[in-house]
């Protein structure tokens, strides 16, 4: 009997591997275009450091006419959630990370790499490992957990390394004969690789990211195929991104250790084994002290907490960037108008150490990107999320013409508006421009350094009964602030009132902020020319003569 014999004994049914060869061919793709994926487990994936791998993976694999695609990684089957598999597609769809092949739900997938579940590839793994059985490079494992126990136990005693190697390795030294003899007798095992390596070499290796990296070779004879029939990670890592032509393996860098296992086990297959590049996960800066974003501390490690406050794909996206590679910014502000499709992302500029994460710039990134969206993109992604989270600006978007020109207000120019940085800062910056809601909301009137009575009431009067007229340009309408300002004894000119701070009250501006409070509630507001002009004149007089009612 040779191993032949025993890999047909223990695989039976399985196929030679050149069948798969055959069918998962090496991809024709132009030189140099990146085949890479995720590999999330379905486990919840709910962390936004699954984004950032995923849009690093399709953002390199898109830059070079590559293929990026999502596999599921479920052969730890105890540990499965439900419709995780559809959360993970629609994680990713929601940040516009479209995927070329993978899954697409629960059990259908698109592509011609698949099945892209692992647990729908087990006969594809039993052919590998029947294959390295056949070489005399695999082979059964009768051990028992006790026994497993027991030489633990002993390596703990004797303080040494714990595993399943050299001469702790009890069943790579039976002889074929005892192996198929076992099996013929049914006792239950496992499969194991039969490692050549050495602890006391060194294996060098260049980490597209990490750079140079030393380890000890791997001498670990360890598990690839359980008691299930199905294989562990490591074993469907190299066979899977063998067969789906993966050229670059980006992944969480806690797999960096891995790397001696994982290239010996390529080698010993006889495959080329891909690149790997070890992403460093986002930190946080935690009063001072760098740490890990955590799903247990930090809600913004969740990727449902972009959705729920409304902050768009886009800001994220464009954010993750930031963060991903330092240089982004200085592209961003040399090129303000390009579509992050055009910025050409590096591995080789990842942090090593862990990009920061800072919820107040995501947050900046975002209104400086809401700011170009057009006043239609900024009606649709609103209402969208209104329609999910809150009723109640939804019923104010009803009327879509005036909500048009509420958000169009400083839209579309050279310095647009800056003060949106998510969905659900939405209903407080218009809400002014709704009757229901100002008059609702507004209770007091906090003017500032015009803040007497009559001159308050004077300015509002005079204002609309002499002034405002709907058909002025803005030069216009901003001329008769001014003599209105005059009228009243203030300043027409702010330079004036500087340099003569003793002979006036107030000027032009304080007679502004006059309008503005009593027309909005507010002293902050967007362009009040085109506030006035929405408005129109008779809810202008309206708002006035509420404001006076309170000044009484
Ligand atoms: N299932 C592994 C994980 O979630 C994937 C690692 C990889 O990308 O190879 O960590």
């Amino acid at each position: 009997m040779d191993y032949k014999d025993l890999a047909e004994l223990i695989f039976p049914e399985a196929k030679d591997i050149s069948y798969y060869e055959e069918k998962y061919p090496e991809r024709n793709l132009k030189e140099g275009a990146i085949v890479s994926r995720i590999a999330p487990s379905p486990t919840g994936f709910t962390h936004i450091g699954g984004i950032y791998q995923g849009l690093i993976a399709k953002k390199l694999s898109e830059q070079t006419e590559g293929i990026f695609f999502v596999r599921i990684e479920d052969t730890d089957q105890k540990r499965e959630v439900k419709n995780a598999i559809v959360e993970i597609v629609n994680s990713l769809k929601d940040f516009g990370i479209e995927q070329d092949e993978g899954m697409l739900n629960e059990n259908d997938s698109e592509g011609a790499y698949g099945p892209y579940k692992q647990s729908q590839r087990k006969k594809i793994y039993q052919a590998y490992a029947k294959y390295l059985i056949s070489q005399g490079k695999a082979y059964p494992c009768f051990c028992t957990p006790e026994e497993l126990d027991e030489i633990r136990t002993k390596q703990e005693n004797a303080k040494i390394r714990p595993g399943y190697y050299g001469i702790w390795a009890k069943c790579r030294n039976n002889t074929i004969e005892e192996m198929a003899k076992k099996i013929q007798n049914g006792e239950n095992y496992i499969i194991r690789f039969k490692s050549p390596g050495r602890e006391d070499k060194k294996i060098k290796h260049k980490d597209v990211i990490k750079g140079n990296v030393e380890f000890p070779e791997n001498d670990q004879d360890i598990v690839i195929i359980k008691s299930d029939g199905l294989p562990t990670y490591h074993f469907a890592h190299v066979v899977d991104d063998h067969l789906m032509r993966t050229t670059h393996v980006i992944r969480g860098d806690e797999w960096l250790s891995s790397v001696p296992l994982h290239l010996q086990l390529f080698y010993e297959l006889g495959f080329k084994a891909p690149k790997y590049a070890h992403i460093a996960p986002i930190m946080k800066n935690d009063n001072g002290n760098k740490r890990k974003l955590s799903k247990r501390k930090d809600p913004e490690a969740a990727v449902s907490y972009y959705k729920e406050l409304g902050i768009p794909k886009e800001a994220v996206k464009e954010y993750l960037l930031n963060i991903a590679n330092s240089n982004f910014e200085n592209w961003r502000r040399a090129n303000p108008d390009l579509d992050i499709s055009e910025f050409d992302l590096q591995l080789s500029k990842m942090s090593v150490s862990g990009a920061l994460f800072d919820m107040t710039k995501l947050l900046d990134v975002g209104k400086t990107v809401i700011s170009k969206f057009s006043a239609e993109k900024v009606y649709d992604e609103t209402i969208k999320w209104a329609k999910q989270y809150d009723k109640e600006l939804e019923n104010i978007l009803q009327d879509k013409d005036y909500a048009l020109k509420v958000l169009g207000i400083e839209r579309g120019n050279k310095k647009p508006r800056k003060d949106i940085a998510k969905w659900s800062d939405v209903k407080y910056i218009i809400e002014y421009m709704y009757d229901n809601e100002f008059y609702s909301k507004v209770q007091n009137y906090e003017y500032q350094v015009i803040n007497e009575k009559q001159d308050i009431e004077k300015v509002l009067n005079s204002y609309i009964e002499k002034y405002y007229d709907e058909n002025d340009d803005k030069q216009t309408w901003f001329d008769k602030i001014k003599e209105l300002s005059g009228e009243m004894g203030f300043a027409k000119e702010v330079k004036e009132f500087k340099a003569n701070p003793d002979k006036y009250k107030a000027h032009v501006g304080d007679v502004s902020t006059v309008l503005r409070i009593a027309l909005t509630g507010r002293t902050n507001t967007p362009d009040m020319y085109e506030i006035m002009r929405i408005l129109g004149k008779d809810k202008i007089k309206e708002r006035f003569q509420k404001a006076i009612e309170y000044l009484h």
